[in-house]
């Protein structure tokens, strides 16, 4: 909010000092210098969509609007005042502001227009959404990922797929004909089986008027969805189902049971829904609901990879600024040398998470097999490790405020409460990584695939090439289960010293490489002492 006169420092009996100011309008695009040269050496393609994109988001009036979307979560409304179904959420107007932005810009639908690069602008607009309002990311982010998985009926894919990408945003309770634009969620779980979903226990039923389910879904984020993917079980086995949520001349029979009250992602209401007798389109074949609704998994695993490279820099941006404008000792914190190696060692993190992040993008850009079977890989990688070390990171960045970062004012809390959740859904940790063991053994092309790309890497540096030697050596045969999350982190860093290694970005991939893949690695940040912070901070741009 703006004053008309500036707030009194002379308060009686003491002035406010020292406490940094607010960060002020920010350009999310323009200043982040490693996100532009990154692109750029993708071959720039979406620069035009994310400049804008990226100096929206940034503004305070955009940046109040997530913390007030979070600060006013949805509400359910069951009933109208008679007692008829509603079954609708109620959200508060900043959310559809920040839905209206990302739509408008592209989110959902700059991957499918046809233009080079696609998937790098896509995921590009996830990372800088995710440093503003990461909740409203999962419907928008559904929305690009159902897109692939219609490509399993024609018939459907004619009459969805023009709204799902119409880069326009129409929340009305209408059905899809009298719509300009939808959005499409996904509903897989069940109480009983989340990873698992052969446990699922909806049922399907063929009936005169087309299919009809019934059964609960445990998880249904974004309930306001236009329709959603959905798993159910058929004489066949287990199929996949477009639900429309409204129907011509009424509302289909899905009922919201109640919202989650969750830790974090509190502008996006996920909810517990029933389906009684709910109309539904057979999507892909029936029995084979798992291949069917694995093309929207793949490409949700894409956004899961990047939103914590997102939630990180939008937690090294306050810490470094605020670290920046603050003095204890009578030196400013930055030019303290222990906070500066605890600051360059996190920005190795969420350097190695952006870079990993945007090439994996640049593999679902790709044409034919190669690409592609890297992309498989080499996603389920990056959610991995990106996962992995974004709490750790935002809990380093919040206390680099010492108090002030554990205060709702700052964006802190949002971000630390935000953290653990792209490396839940989409396949937990355990489930990623057995998955990457899967992939490895039964598909050539990957294990092919990931090993040209760590080639690629090889001779630019002696560390990395000992870390690589002595990976293959290790697993010269595929892991057992247990040995899963250590060939999956063993892999994930090597490919991400790779990727910083390939991209020229010297100042950021040599200390990487020296921290992450030689000598002792410590598990707490800053504690090898030994990085050159200067130049390693500067790829965070000015500290505003
Ligand atoms: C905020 C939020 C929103 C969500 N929105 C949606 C949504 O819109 N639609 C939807 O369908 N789902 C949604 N989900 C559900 C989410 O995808 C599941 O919670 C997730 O897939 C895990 O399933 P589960 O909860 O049943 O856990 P489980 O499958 O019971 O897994 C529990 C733990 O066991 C581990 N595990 C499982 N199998 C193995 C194994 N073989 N070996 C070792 N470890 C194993 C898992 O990695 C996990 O850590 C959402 C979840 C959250 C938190």
């Amino acid at each position: 909010m703006s004053h008309a006169l500036p707030p009194r420092s002379d308060l009686t009996g003491h002035e406010v000092l020292n406490q940094p100011e607010g960060r002020g309008d920010l350009d999310l695009w323009q200043g982040d210098p490693l996100l532009r040269s990154l692109i750029a050496a993708g071959g720039g393609d979406g620069a035009e969509a994310l400049a804008p994109y990226g100096a929206a988001l940034g503004g305070v009036a955009t940046r109040e609007a997530g913390r007030e979307a979070n600060r006013q979560p949805p509400e359910l409304r069951l009933f109208d005042r008679a007692g008829r179904r509603l079954d609708e959420v109620h959200y508060h107007p900043a959310y559809h502001q920040l839905m209206q932005l990302g739509l408008e810009a592209g989110y959902a639908a700059i991957a499918w227009e046809g233009g080079q690069g696609g998937h790098q602008a896509h995921a590009a607009m996830v990372y800088l959404a995710s440093q503003v309002e990461p909740g409203h990311c999962c419907p928008m982010t559904m929305t690009y990922a159902a897109v692939p998985a219609l490509a399993a009926d024609e018939a459907l894919a004619a009459l969805w797929q023009p709204k799902l990408t119409a880069r326009h945003y129409d929340p009305a309770v209408r059905p899809l004909a009298e719509k300009r634009a939808a959005t499409l969620g996904m509903a897989m779980t069940e109480k009983q089986g989340g990873s698992d979903v052969r446990a699922n226990a909806t049922r399907a039923e063929r009936t005169a008027d087309g299919w009809r389910l019934t059964g609960h879904k445990w998880f249904c984020s974004a309930p306001m969805s236009d329709g959603f993917l959905t798993l159910a079980q058929t004489e066949a086995g287990l199929s996949c189902f477009l639900v429309p949520r409204w129907l011509e001349g009424g509302r289909n029979p899905i009922q919201i049971q109640r919202l989650k009250d969750k830790l974090g992602n509190r502008a996006n209401a996920s909810s517990e829904i029933e389906y009684h007798g709910a109309l539904a389109h057979l999507l892909g074949e029936e029995g084979r609901g798992v291949q069917t609704i694995i093309e929207m998994v793949h490409h949700t695993r894409l956004d899961t990879a990047m939103a914590p490279a997102g939630l990180m820099r939008a937690a090294l941006g306050e810490a470094h600024h605020w670290c920046a404008h603050r003095s204890t000792f009578q030196r400013r914190l930055i030019d303290q040398p222990l906070m500066a190696q605890v600051l360059a060692d996190l920005t190795l993190d969420w350097a190695g998470a952006l870079a990993l992040g945007l090439r994996v993008a640049r593999a679902f850009d790709g044409a034919g097999e190669a690409p592609r079977a890297f992309a498989r890989i080499a996603v389920a990688l990056a959610k991995f490790l990106s996962n992995k070390r974004c709490g750790p990171l935002i809990g380093e960045a919040m206390e680099a405020l010492g108090g002030m970062g554990y205060v709702e004012e700052t964006p802190l809390p949002l971000l630390y409460r935000e953290a653990p959740l792209n490396g839940i859904w989409e396949g937990s940790g355990n489930v990623i990584c057995l998955d990457i063991l899967r992939t490895l053994a039964r598909d050539g092309a990957v294990r092919e695939a990931l090993q040209a790309e760590l080639e690629a890497a090889r001779g630019l540096n002696r560390h990395f090439d000992a870390a690589f030697e002595a990976h293959l050596a290790r697993w010269a045969a595929l892991p057992e289960e247990a040995e899963a999350r250590w060939f999956a982190e063993s892999a994930a860093t090597l490919l991400t010293a790779a990727t910083l290694l390939q991209s020229g970005e010297t100042s950021l991939a040599e200390p990487y490489v020296a921290t992450r893949l030689a000598g002792p690695r410590s598990q707490v940040a800053g504690a090898l002492g030994r990085l050159d912070a200067g130049p390693i901070l500067a790829h965070l741009g000015p500290a505003a």
